[in-house]
């Protein structure tokens, strides 16, 4: 294996000079921080009054976390630390979770976001003969301008398509001889459908690899797609308000994403007693902003659920590695007083290979109960007119599921391509026993 690297010197420092510098940045970090209406009260309730009350890296302990409520109630511009004229652009997060958050950039912010998402793209061995088609949404979500700004600077030929119309994609694809894709893994999912029920002969398509993100997926879905699309699929991890993507991402060995420590502080807790998560536990993963002056963020809580991995990287890289994202921790479904992820069922059905490409989770209530209902579509080949299989099928992943998750849901069998798919993050779950 040819390992590529954007910035090798950055991407291969060893661990002591980079803390220097990550300890450098922090202090800068605060004294940005400082110059916002939030961190000023916040900090100096902590008797943090200059940059330089930051004397070692621990002293971050100091420093209390940020939430996405913080950034709420700081809209619009608590968090500015620049002035406003100095802004050039604002983005905002897909409001998932609930009202969504802003983040401003200067014009330097946005030249070092698209450095951070360069190094990640040149780092799976995309060079500039690549052409690139960012099958994801543009406008306030961070991954289309993101991505395309990274793209450009690797120097491969952008088209920025955008997300949906997937007729219009295989042209794009067919037409510019696309080698490299960037789209949630739903939507990769999607277009592999599509392309079967249109007929668009992989062979006459040139892909290379995919980038897959913004939303959790299963290793079994990465293999998924990769064996379907025969393509190499790459895991990219990134939030709004640490810029977007360009946080951590998977090299060539894809054992992990090795989140950019020059630039992004990391730690894990326990998001029940906020302590330290114990070496390579599971927990929420903290992160803190080292290479954005317009908005600050310091100890932000993602509730994203990770791990470090302990070994190095083959790949060189001393930069720390997180394992796949499974979820946030406010994804947890509690049904029938169990606790079940939506990753988990994710898990299960994707392994099974009669099972398509999309499902949905639904929950209602059902007299006292909460009843756990999962849609699956069936592989094209694996969809009958006889019910005898699909009925066996039906039971098999009840049964796997039960096994799994403790409880046992409804299931039903859908035609390939006939359940919903959106355009951005995917939709899976719905709740209907709000209310009740
Ligand atoms: P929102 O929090 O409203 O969805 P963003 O658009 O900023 O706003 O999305 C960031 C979030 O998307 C992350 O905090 C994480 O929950 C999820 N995410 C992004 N990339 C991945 C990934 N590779 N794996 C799992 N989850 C991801
Ligand atoms: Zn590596």
């Amino acid at each position: 294996m040819i390992w590529q690297y954007w910035n090798h010197p950055i991407e291969t420092m060893p661990r002591d000079e980079l803390e220097k510098l990550q300890l450098s940045r922090l202090k800068d970090a605060v004294r940005f921080a400082l110059r916002t209406p939030f961190y000023k009260k916040r900090l100096e309730e902590a008797g943090i009054k200059s940059g330089d009350d930051i004397k070692t890296l621990s002293d971050l302990g100091r420093v209390p976390f940020t939430t996405k409520h913080d950034l709420r109630e700081g809209f619009p511009y608590g968090f500015l630390s620049v002035p406003r004229e100095d802004v050039v652009r604002l983005h905002a997060s897909s409001g998932t979770t609930g009202a969504p958050t802003t983040i401003y950039f200067n014009a330097a912010d946005i030249d070092t976001w698209a450095d951070y998402v360069a190094r990640c793209i040149y780092g799976t061995g995309c060079t500039k003969s690549d052409v690139f088609q960012n099958m994801i949404t543009y406008g306030l979500f961070t991954g289309g301008l993101g991505f395309h700004a990274g793209g450009e600077k690797v120097g491969m030929m952008v088209i920025p398509s955008g997300a949906g119309n997937t007729t219009r994609q295989f042209r794009l694809m067919q037409d510019y001889g696309t080698t490299v894709l960037h789209a949630t893994p739903s939507f990769l999912l999607h277009v592999e459908s599509k392309m079967r029920e249109e007929g668009v002969s992989r062979n006459s398509l040139k892909l290379k690899r995919a980038f897959a993100g913004a939303e959790p997926y299963s290793e079994d879905t990465r293999r998924r797609i990769e064996e379907l699309l025969q393509i190499d699929v790459f895991n990219s991890y990134g939030l709004s308000e640490m810029n977007g993507p360009g946080v951590a991402f998977e090299c060539q060995a894809k054992n992990g994403l090795h989140i950019w420590e020059d630039g992004y502080l990391v730690e894990i807790i326990n998001p029940e007693t906020l302590e330290s998560a114990a070496a390579g536990e599971t927990g929420e993963l903290v992160i803190t902003c080292l290479c954005r002056e317009a908005t600050p963020i310091l100890r932000y809580r993602t509730r994203d659920l990770t791990s470090l991995c302990l070994d190095p990287c083959p790949c060189g890289r001393t930069h720390r590695r997180l394992r796949r994202i499974t979820g946030r921790s406010d994804d947890m479904l509690i049904i029938n007083g169990v606790n079940v992820f939506p990753s988990q069922i994710e898990e299960v059905i994707m392994a099974m290979k009669e099972v398509g490409n999309n499902y949905l989770i639904e929950i209602e209530k059902e007299g006292m109960l909460d009843r756990l209902t999962v849609k699956t579509e069936v592989t094209p080949e694996s969809f009958r007119d006889d019910t005898r299989p699909l009925n066996a099928l039906k039971e098999k992943i009840r049964r796997t599921l039960q096994a799994s998750i403790t409880i046992s849901p409804r299931v039903e069998l859908h035609e390939s391509g006939s359940l919903p798919v959106s355009e951005g993050k995917a939709v899976r779950v719905t709740d209907r026993r709000a209310g009740d």
